[in-house]
């Protein structure tokens, strides 16, 4: 089945052309990474697949949904992304397990229950015992491991990733992209 189809996407900045024409149908559970130099339009392709911004030319789909329709987002194609970006973006005031649970509070859910798949999403990241610490008290690969759980918290069927470990030192940035590959493994997010 596709997750996300991409079809004939371009993306112009005023006389930039940020991304053109571009194609991909990506099945479910697949794991794809964008490979190309600085300018290339990664970025771009990423916030439009994530519904941030609109194609200025052709068509997204996401579990079936068109992403947009009539310049209106659908919010239930919109339901099936997490997205993680280059910086953790954590809540200062918010302990770990807050922030992770953070996207099923504005949903509504249980304070017990959301606490609970807080957790066991720390062990997921493997970032357990540091539920209860503040965001400052961890280095800058946990805080990615926590953004990645907080993403994956409303249970997402697609995970956007852009450079999400580009921020972080070398050897980090390696074991974070094997810990990727795990928890890609455990999950089977269709992941980009
Ligand atoms: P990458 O992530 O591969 O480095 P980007 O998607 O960030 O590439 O950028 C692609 C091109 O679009 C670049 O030429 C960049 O300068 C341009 N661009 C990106 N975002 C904007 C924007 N908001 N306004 C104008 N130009 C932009
Ligand atoms: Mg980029």
């Amino acid at each position: 089945m596709t997750r996300v189809q991409l079809d004939h996407v371009s993306k112009q900045y005023g006389a930039t052309t940020a991304v053109d024409d571009f194609n991909a149908d990506i099945a479910d559970g697949e794991f794809i990474t964008l490979l190309g130099p600085s300018g290339c339009g990664k970025t771009t392709l990423l916030r439009m697949a994530g519904g941030l911004i609109r194609p200025t030319r052709g068509a997204i789909a996401v579990g079936g949904h068109p992403l947009w329709r009539d310049g209106v987002r659908d919010d239930e194609a919109v339901r099936e992304l997490g997205i993680v970006f280059q910086d953790a973006n954590l809540f200062p005031w918010l302990t770990i397990e807050q922030n992770i649970a953070l996207p099923l509070e504005l949903r509504g859910v249980d304070k017990a229950v959301r606490l609970t798949r807080a957790r066991e999403l720390a062990r997921l990241v493997s970032i357990e015992g540091f539920e209860r610490r503040w965001p400052r008290e961890l280095s800058g690969g946990m805080r990615q491991r926590a953004a990645i759980a907080r993403a994956l918290s409303s249970d997402p069927q697609i995970l956007l990733m852009d450079e999400p470990f580009g921020a972080l030192d070398a050897m980090t940035r390696d074991a974070m992209n094997l810990e990727l590959q795990r928890i890609w493994m455990e999950t089977r997010k269709t992941t980009l």
